[in-house]
């Protein structure tokens, strides 16, 4: 099988544009994970399920059927046959990801997809378990950081109408819930590459992985 390259870190490091450029430099097929756990919490939401109840999450994450491309130049999720890459990224979905990615049933789930799909590989694939749950073989593991602020400040870049302190806010309280649940928690893998994003430039960054990978 191909390479694979795990790409893990909190929100707002840069997994998804470094990811995408690793992808097109080496021409691997990309997978966003995070987008399938967005994807399934715009079901559950749509589905009117109470999301503070953990087994009523539980019992319907079966429904959804989440097809994800893993073209890095043209991104695409759909949720049965709806086009769903807009409104996953809206603020109702944000702030309601963590709580559904945290019920072990949508993981078992996901991570099922997620590994039939790497399991060809010759992919770049990011998430927050990929080095540690997804693909623990992965040749090259990432591990992405940068500093609060200047995540926050990425971040906010992206979303219209936004403050820095507002997105450092909502981030710190998403990766708190990422990294202190019980099932598959954001940590760094054994074996991975911690990579401080803080002071660098995307260009920087890939040409950073690109040499790990050639290592
Ligand atoms: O990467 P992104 O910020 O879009 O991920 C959204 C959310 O999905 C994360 O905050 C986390 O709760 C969840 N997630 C996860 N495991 C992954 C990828 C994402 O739990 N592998």
């Amino acid at each position: 099988t191909g390479l694979v390259v795990a790409m893990d870190g909190p929100s707002g490091s840069g997994k998804s544009s470094v990811s995408r450029g690793v992808a097109r430099a080496l021409g691997l097929r990309y997978l966003d994970t995070g987008a399938m756990y967005r994807a399934m919490t715009w079901w559950m939401l749509e589905q009117g399920v109470d999301l503070a109840d953990p087994a009523a999450i539980a019992a319907r994450a079966g429904e959804p059927q989440i097809v994800s491309g893993t073209d890095p130049d043209a991104p695409a999720i759909h949720v049965d046959g709806v086009d769903v890459a807009g409104p996953i990224r809206q603020s109702d979905v944000t702030g309601a990801v963590s709580v559904v990615a945290a019920v072990p049933e949508v993981r078992v789930r996901l991570v099922a997809l997620q590994r039939e799909i790497a399991g060809a590989g010759d992919i770049v694939i990011e998430g927050r378990d990929i080095g540690t749950v997804v693909c623990p073989e992965a040749a090259v593991k990432v591990y992405l950081t940068a500093s609060a602020e200047a995540r926050a400040r990425r971040r906010s870049a992206e979303v219209a109408g936004s403050t820095v302190e507002a997105q450092q806010a909502a981030m710190a309280k998403r990766d708190t819930l990422d990294s202190t649940r019980k099932t598959d928690p954001l940590s760094m893998a054994d074996g991975a590459v911690e990579l401080d994003t803080t002071a660098l430039g995307l260009e920087e960054v890939i040409a950073e992985v690109l040499r790990l990978v050639a290592e």
